[in-house]
């Protein structure tokens, strides 16, 4: 018999989201909603997942959420940008559906932690881009140069909108699931509590070491395995 997880009152969370406004001229000027919660068996274990509304991209994020998460520090947490190409059809150009994977696994061992899925395809350039950007490295270029070409920035994700979700769940504090010590800084900037960092290492293969390289070398992420 598996062990009964407590339940968040997320009920109480989603009557109390429902009632708060932030006022429109805010620094980040946008607002997070918890709109609905339902029970998630998967093959990870036990979770709930729940749907978010926002005003500032207009996008349904998600938050697979493990346990009881309300209230807690130090809460284990992985923020995972959409993929579609890695995460629903298991593209090797990128490690996301590993990261992700790996995120809900670890996550699915513990009493309680949250995976936000947040809906930036293509590190926030969008999908249609996002397959620019892989023509261009099919023509040569690296990851961070071809987002340049196409007149982005390396990373166009914003973390407003996670922030705010996190403080949906009255989340007091988080232990990042990160290599990417930006994404730290960024969510600090927001306003969240990082209490620590959990790291998470997916050992490069022959379609992405070059993805994995640019990740190391280019945007300091802290990865342990060397790349030539
Ligand atoms: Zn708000
Ligand atoms: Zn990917």
């Amino acid at each position: 018999m598996s062990q009964k997880i407590p339940r968040p009152k997320l009920d109480e969370l989603i009557a109390c989201d429902a009632k708060h406004a932030c006022p429109p001229n805010t620094k980040e000027g946008n607002c997070v909603t918890l709109m609905a919660v339902g029970d998630l068996p998967t093959r990870f274990g036990e979770y709930q997942v729940a749907a978010f509304w926002n005003d500032i991209d207009k996008k349904e994020h998600a938050a697979f959420i493990r346990g009881d998460v309300t209230g807690k520090e130090d809460v284990p947490v992985r923020l995972h940008s959409e993929c579609l190409t890695g995460d629903v059809a298991g593209s090797l150009r990128c490690d996301c559906r590993d990261q992700l994977e790996e995120s809900l696994t670890h996550i699915g061992t513990l009493d309680h932690g949250v995976v936000l899925y947040l809906r930036q395809e293509g590190r926030g350039i969008g999908f249609n881009n996002k397959i620019r950007a892989y023509q261009l490295q099919d023509e040569g270029l690296d990851t961070v140069e071809a987002n340049l070409a196409l007149g982005f920035s390396d990373d166009e994700r914003d973390y407003a909108i996670a922030a705010h979700m996190l403080q949906a769940l009255q989340v007091k504090s988080i232990r990042l699931m990160t290599n990417n010590p930006k994404k730290i800084e960024a969510l600090k900037t927001h306003g969240v509590v990082v209490s620590g960092r959990i790291p998470i290492e997916i050992l490069a293969n022959a379609h992405n070491k070059r993805y994995l390289s640019t990740k190391k070398n280019k945007s300091g992420h802290l990865l342990e395995q060397g790349f030539e």
